[in-house]
């Protein structure tokens, strides 16, 4: 941000003075800029101009006050280079906007929205000279988010798009640049956040509580859940509806019916006092993860061929345990987890461990990419049977476990004092295809690989937008890359087997992808 001195010779105009434009208006003012902040609300721009002087307080920056003037009516915007709209997300006000500014303003102005999901190129066609007109979209809260989308309409100017890269810059922030598609990067590619957590619990697999701690234990800074109610749950099934009906409703964007319930009911999340979420009763909104310290073991671990298991051989190494393939003599192990990816293999080596090993060992069985139930009747001890998240089982701090349809309660309690030893919080979920993780993420990673296809950005700049947009903890293609392509798309397949929904047909590149990394 901005030093104390620095007066930028640029002036900021921005209408509508909400959550968003006052936010914008604060970051310019913090980068030195004078700013114009417009609303046809008085109450508007009196709420604005208290939380800007709240913060400005805050930061030992009082005096920068004087250069935020806040104005009634667009006609007073003048001598403003830079307009940044942010009026609420309707189409045909915004559209009245700029045909306004447009009139107003000649260029060299440039005219910026800060719309989330409308289409930029719309909005630029509204206005005689479409060339300055380009996207400008800002996360919330914007004087403390790093990331700005600028979005290239059809019709923008490059020296459009360079001015508003320079001024994002001068504001601090990292620009990227985006072209014109519903949602842009980070509103689309999160979309499987959301809409994959909302089917999770539609289903009854797992609590929202539950998920959240699971997406919070794989490195997510916040779960699917809590999100949702901090953003808004309206707001948020706007962008879902906004998308679905550009896109001539694309399964993958198609709003749920547990978010339209959270609608009728008004409980809207935190502004409401209640969402998913009970504000009322508990400030934080859910407990996060309470993980175990590992406390570590002695024993052996038995750990089949497969590589669906990474990093849990050495998590048990680093714990104590000892590792092999095959049980060790007399000493009978801890329990037994089969790595294999695939029904068949799967199969095999349950059967072969369930005939080789004392019926009360624990049999872990990997359940990103197999139905664990169609696995007990290849065994002759089902009781023994427990499903895990063999993605992200040796990567977060909570360890998905499903029990097979026929658990015992002794396996049961076994298998969650290993993984407790193991640093590990058990969370049981109810048997669903690909689980909580996997199935999030990897419906990230295809996401993010249909926006690479279909030109929105190159892959290094979708991965970074995702990153500093929604702190996700990798950027989805990297991630993708990192977890193997092959087994991403054996998720995304094993979903699309028990669904036979286009909502989970597998982006054409990750087969490419996968087929290249298999050589
Ligand atoms: P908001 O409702 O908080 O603020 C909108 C403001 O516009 C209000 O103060 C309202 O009085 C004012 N307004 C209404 N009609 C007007 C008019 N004709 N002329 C001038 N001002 C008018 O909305 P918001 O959350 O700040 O969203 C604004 C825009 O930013 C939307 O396009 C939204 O999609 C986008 N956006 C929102 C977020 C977010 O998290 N809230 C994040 C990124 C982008």
């Amino acid at each position: 941000m901005g030093s104390k001195e620095k007066i930028q010779s640029k002036v900021i105009g921005v209408v509508g003075a909400g959550t968003m434009g006052s936010g914008i208006a604060l970051a310019a003012l913090y980068a030195g800029y004078p700013v114009i902040l417009q609303d046809k609300f008085p109450e508007a721009l009196q709420k604005a101009q208290d939380y800007v002087q709240a913060f400005l307080a805050k930061k030992d920056q009082a005096e920068r006050i004087k250069f935020l003037r806040l104005v009634e009516s667009l006609e007073e915007l003048a001598g403003a280079q830079v307009i940044v709209e942010a009026a609420p997300e309707q189409l045909e006000l915004k559209l009245e906007l700029l045909r306004r500014l447009d009139e107003l303003f000649p260029a060299p102005a440039i005219l910026a929205s800060n719309t989330s999901t409308l289409s930029v190129t719309a909005l630029a066609a509204a206005c005689k000279h479409p060339e300055r007109v380009a996207g400008m979209h800002f996360f919330n809260p914007a004087p403390v988010l790093p990331l700005v989308e600028v979005v290239r309409a059809a019709q923008s100017g490059e020296e459009t798009i360079e001015a508003l890269v320079s001024l994002a810059e001068a504001m601090g922030k990292t620009a990227v640049v985006v072209q014109d598609r519903p949602g842009f990067i980070v509103n689309r590619v999160a979309r499987p956040f959301y809409g994959e957590a909302l089917r999770l619990l539609g289903e009854g697999a797992a609590s929202h509580a539950q998920i959240d701690r699971i997406v919070e234990g794989g490195g997510f800074r916040m779960g699917p859940f809590r999100l949702m109610d901090l953003i808004g749950i309206d707001i948020n099934a706007g962008a879902m509806r906004s998308m679905w009906e550009q896109t001539f409703r694309e399964p993958r964007y198609r709003p749920h019916w547990l978010q339209m319930q959270k609608l009728a009911e008004g409980a809207l999340g935190r502004k409401t006092g209640r969402g998913f979420y009970d504000y009322q009763e508990d400030k934080k909104g859910g407990d996060a993860n309470q993980a175990p310290k590992p406390s570590g073991g002695r024993g052996n671990v038995i750990i089949s061929e497969g590589s669906w298991a990474p990093g849990m051989a050495d998590l048990c190494r680093q714990t104590g345990y000892e590792v092999a393939p095959v049980a060790d003599g007399d000493a009978q192990p801890l329990a037994c987890v089969i790595a294999a990816g695939r029904e068949e293999e799967a199969a095999r080596l349950a059967a072969w461990y369930d005939q080789s090993l004392p019926p009360d060992v624990p049999l872990l069985v990997q359940s990103a990419d197999i139905t664990l139930s169609e696995l007990s009747a290849a065994v002759q001890s089902p009781e023994r049977l427990v499903g895990f998240d063999g993605l992200f089982f040796a990567e977060g701090n909570a360890a998905t476990l499903v029990a097979g349809p026929k658990l015992s309660e002794g396996v049961g309690a076994r298998v969650e004092s290993f993984v407790g030893t193991l640093g590990l919080e058990a969370e049981w979920v109810k048997e669903s295809p690909a689980l909580v993780l996997p199935r999030i993420v990897c419906q990230l990673v295809n996401e993010a690989a249909f926006a690479y296809l279909e030109g929105v950005a190159d892959a290094e700049t979708i991965d970074l937008a995702m990153r500093l947009g929604v702190n996700y903890p990798r950027g989805p293609l990297e991630w993708g890359k990192a977890l193997g392509y092959g087994k991403v798309l054996a998720v995304l397949d094993h979903l699309y087997a028990e669904y036979h929904e286009e909502r989970y047909r597998a982006c054409t590149l990750l087969r490419r992808w996968a087929r290249q990394a298999a050589g």
